[in-house]
């Protein structure tokens, strides 16, 4: 169908387009003005239209269930660094709920470019579809997609099809998935965009890759037969493209990120030569024992070095060209090279690959047992090529692994299959497996950590004729609301139990709260300021995902003036909040301090609140909660192995000295610890509550939510629900039972 668009307004287009594959209905509809207000965009926006087609019924693979993708008000604008990103929402196959990724490229910015705020797929294609959307030729159609079930030869036909009716590659992002998204429930999404200037071949310019990876929205997209997103479009040009209201004011303030960034990041983190990889040495840190090393049980290792972005900075990134994922970042993160591939259908082939980033490189090296930087960015490609979630596939695998290390799992439940630590082919072999669901063991780990918990606990009562081991091996299955965890181990980051725990509504991730690196380098030295920051970073984090922002600017450049900030968190690094103010304001029209601006996020975080609600009722509160192996040490070795630290941590709970304590028995020390932290943890989780207005049970009360306005944006079901429960009565079945989700 042809459609009109309207000029870019303050950052808007003012249109959203839904489409269903069932019908082939497409409709591009108006922007409500009131929503966007509310709602902003992004993240925000995403939800309220995912909570407008569900209802407490709905299943992740019903033809209702909506892929959204949103991009946000400040999204796609090269004066400013880091407006890259677009937001993937819909019912979680994993999660049950919500699910939402962001992800990086060009697709966000073009998405608006061609005139849309939001793009809402529903419905269930008979036949392997492609949407296409035109800004050339203002057109929306919806096609037969190649034959291709993997994603590399996918984008190869995508691109030949559009350079054969005459488009450049430029003007082309894409979106894609895999046989793998569609064989397990953690799909991830790859977003395709033409890097114009990194050499290849002798000469320049590649398709590169990012991924919306958490949730299995790949799956959701496989689900619905929708193989490719296509938009052809290009930038808006002439005097304020964008319609800000103030275009000055946000070309000073991107000029001033740019500077800052310029600046820092040479002389600091490094991130245009070792991008997020880097973040292993800190992490490794052995003061800090928060780099997940063997599933979790162990916190640093002193082969971390092999795997950290400065030797792949120095032995496998191609620096040539600009690796950043949107014109105007420089910071410029985005790194990559070539590698050649020693297993499956590729075998033999030199490929190029997008990453690893950080998660990537601790999730398939250290947290398997793993030191060759080669094999973790082989394991990437893979991942990338099947549509699945690096960090969900390398997590269940540490999981497996540890089962074969206890016990729990041996070759004769798995037709012959061993997965041991550090077994690089067996481990290759696996992520085969799982991408063509191939043998029993793959099978099951593909449809989650919770399902393949059950599995490994019958097999093991049917082998052994023992007890079933479910709630010894739910203290290591490190997820939580059934999402694997990313990798960061927090045993010594209360602040970072809480946010997997309770600040993250899609599960373990750490896109809500990344509190873990701050909290280790002191910033919330109280009880209080830990409590405080479950507040104010998610607001400032996840507002940036309703803009449409990339978060690393702000995060991993540290403001010089940051540092000269009295009587506040410097760690927020406020001086750069408040450049990004001046883009806000600027954009928008508006005047209001970074504070008040990312405020506004609470009414998103409340309504994916009253989704969880809808999915687990009175049950939302019991899982709040993390496995024991992200609290402490869940055996006495473990305790051993960090003994120092934990000795010092039990005496000043028992106020004891040292050289009392270090004549306790392990198994009372270990005991008397776990029970301490896990009371920090409950108590920080109810001041959390009582700080977001939710009842004793993280239910959000109804006067929280007729206060920030968001009452009236619920539908009915979702209205006498949280109505029901926040009648005063007693838990069901007694207190809350945190935790209760694997046991
Ligand atoms: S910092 Fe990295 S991920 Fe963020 S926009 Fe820049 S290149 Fe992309």
């Amino acid at each position: 169908m042809q459609y009109t668009k309207n000029p870019l307004s303050r950052g808007y287009a003012n249109q959203i387009l839904t489409l269903d594959l069932t019908t082939g209905k497409i409709e591009p509809q108006p922007l409500e003005e009131k929503v966007r207000d509310y709602f902003i965009g992004g993240r925000g926006l995403g939800l309220y239209l995912l909570h407008r087609r569900i209802g407490a019924q709905t299943k992740a693979d019903d033809a209702e269930n909506p892929l959204i993708f949103s991009p946000g008000p400040l999204g796609g604008v090269p004066q400013f660094p880091g407006t890259s990103k677009c937001m993937a929402v819909s019912l979680s196959p994993l999660t049950h709920l919500p699910g939402i990724s962001n992800f990086g490229g060009h697709f966000g910015a073009y998405l608006k470019y061609a005139g849309f705020d939001a793009l809402e797929i529903t419905g269930i294609s008979k036949t392997a579809v492609m949407v296409v959307i035109d800004d050339f030729k203002r057109e929306i159609y919806i096609t037969g997609a190649p034959e291709a079930d993997e994603v590399f030869d996918l984008e190869k036909a995508v691109v030949q099809k559009f350079c054969d009716e005459g488009y450049e590659k430029k003007n082309m992002v894409f979106l894609t998935s895999g046989l793998g998204a569609a064989n397990t429930v953690y799909g991830c999404i790859n977003s395709h965009y033409y890097d114009a200037v990194k050499p290849v071949e002798g000469t320049k310019g590649m398709f590169r890759t990012k991924q919306a990876g958490r949730t299995g929205l790949g799956t959701v997209m496989m689900n619905k037969n929708l193989r490719a997103i296509v938009v052809l479009s290009d930038y808006p040009r002439g005097e304020n493209p964008y319609g800000a209201a103030d275009w000055n004011k946000v070309k000073e303030a991107g000029a001033k990120l740019h500077q800052v960034i310029k600046e820092v990041d040479p002389q600091s983190l490094k991130m245009h030569r070792k991008g997020s990889a880097g973040l292993i040495a800190f992490m490794n840190k052995d003061d800090y024992q928060s780099l997940p090393v063997k599933n979790y049980q162990y916190g640093s290792d002193p082969r971390a070095g092999q795997i950290c972005g400065k030797n792949y900075a120095e032995t496998l990134f191609d620096h040539r060209g600009m690796d950043g994922c949107f014109p105007g970042c420089n910071l410029r993160c985005t790194k990559g090279g070539w590698v050649t591939l020693t297993s499956g259908a590729h075998k033999g082939r030199r490929v190029w690959v997008d990453g690893p980033e950080y998660e990537t490189a601790a999730g398939f090296g250290s947290n398997l047992g793993i030191w060759n930087p080669e094999f973790i960015m082989e394991a990437n490609w893979y991942c990338d090529n099947y549509g699945i979630d690096t960090i969900t596939a390398a997590v269940i695998m540490a999981f497996v692994m540890e089962c074969y290390q206890r016990g729990y799992l041996v070759k004769e439940d798995t037709d012959g299959f061993e997965l041991t630590w550090g077994d690089e082919q067996a481990a290759l072999q696996f992520i085969h497996d799982l991408a063509y669901r191939r043998t029993a063991l793959s099978s099951i780990a593909g449809l989650g950590m919770t399902e393949l918990v059950a599995w490994v606990g019958e097999r093991y009562m049917s082998r052994t004729g023992g007890s079933n081991p479910r709630k010894e091996l739910g203290r290591f299955a490190m997820q939580a609301k059934g999402l694997p965890f990313s990798l960061y181990r927090t045993h010594r980051s209360l602040s970072m139990q809480a946010s997997y725990a309770v600040a993250s509504d899609i599960g373990a991730h750490h896109a809500a709260a990344w509190l873990i690196k701050v909290d280790l380098l002191g910033a919330f030295p109280t009880f209080e300021a830990k409590a405080k920051a479950l507040i104010t970073y998610p607001r400032v984090r996840l507002g940036n995902d309703n803009l449409g922002l990339c978060k690393l600017p702000w995060v991993d450049v540290f403001n010089p003036d940051s540092g000269n900030r009295k009587d506040t968190d410097i760690y927020i690094n406020p001086a750069s909040q408040e450049i990004y103010a001046d883009f806000y304001n600027g954009m928008l029209g508006t005047d209001m301090t970074w504070e008040r601006i990312y405020e506004q996020t609470d009414r998103d975080i409340n309504l994916q609140r009253v989704m969880n609600v809808m999915t687990f009722g009175e049950r939302t509160g019991e899982l709040d909660w993390v496995p024991d192996r992200a609290i402490g040490p869940t055996e006495g070795r473990l305790y051993e192995n960090e003994k120092d630290y934990n000795d010092a941590q039990v005496g000043a709970i028992l106020n004891k000295s040292l050289e009392e304590i270090r004549n306790m028995p392990t198994f009372e020390k270990r005991r008397i610890l776990m029970d301490h932290r896990k009371k920090e943890l409950k108590k920080l989780i109810s001041v959390y509550y009582a700080e977001r207005g939710w009842n004793v049970s993280g239910i959000p009360k109804v006067e929280t939510l007729k206060r920030i306005g968001l009452w009236e944006f619920l539908h009915e079901d979702a209205k006498s629900k949280i109505l029901s429960l926040n009648e005063e009565k007693p838990t069901p079945g007694g207190p809350i039972r945190r935790g209760a989700y694997l046991h």
